[in-house]
């Protein structure tokens, strides 16, 4: 190998990053053009500076689309939370409405008899020998509905035991099935003015009803 080959062979990388002063610049310039030897290597360089340059596109592009699958990720977990949450929701609603949605309410006539009142209660019981009954005077209704408006008591202030406008009432407790049953049995009844039950709504109006 000649001295000027190795000499410029050794240049040949600086050449290429385009760091040499401008003397060795010409210099090697000036012997590639001449020298076979040395342009073949110096074309072997060039090429590997365009191979590093590709991977290096590829890496990026790797990273690009790595990043792209990184947030449809994070969508797809933001979508299956909100489903996950409405389908709680649901479980909670319907679990709600067949604990509670088994309670009626009977208000009764203001001159009801014992004897009507024994036979309402029984004829609840021959549905169902486990109902919950509740019995409220109209007292106690009274009572109740200025508990309920505490903050605007002056709305009842007027009403007492002698012109309480109020009925008195059972609530019942029982099954979402026998509620129905009873419902139809007892507004036949005599004594009953009527009765309100919640089983009427289906799982997301009683749900409604219940909140507002
Ligand atoms: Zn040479």
């Amino acid at each position: 190998m000649k001295k000027e080959c190795e000499i410029v062979q050794d240049l040949l990388f600086g050449y290429q990053d385009g760091t040499l002063h401008m003397a060795s610049k010409e210099l090697v310039e000036k012997h590639l053009k001449s020298c076979k030897e040395c342009s073949e290597i110096f074309r072997e360089i060039k090429n590997d500076g365009k191979e590093e340059e590709e991977q290096k596109e590829e890496v990026d592009y790797l990273k690009k689309v790595n990043k792209k699958i990184g947030k449809k990720n994070k969508l797809l977990m933001v979508v299956g939370i909100i489903l996950g949450m409405i389908i709680l929701f649901n479980i909670f609603i319907f679990i709600y409405y067949y604990h509670e949605a088994g309670k009626i309410s009977i208000y009764l006539k203001d001159d009801i008899t014992e004897e009507q009142m024994e036979n309402i209660k029984t004829s609840i019981l021959n549905i169902d020998k486990n109902a919950k009954i509740e019995y409220y005077s109209k007292n106690d209704a009274l009572e109740k509905m200025k508990e309920r408006f505490k903050d605007r008591e002056n709305l009842l202030s007027g009403y007492g035991e002698t012109n309480n406008p109020l009925p008195a009432y059972y609530v019942i407790e029982t099954s979402l099935e026998n509620a129905k049953k009873i419902d139809e049995t007892i507004m036949t009844l005599e004594g009953v003015e009527k009765t309100t039950g919640s089983f009427e709504a289906n799982p997301y109006e009683f749900m409604l009803q219940t909140l507002l």
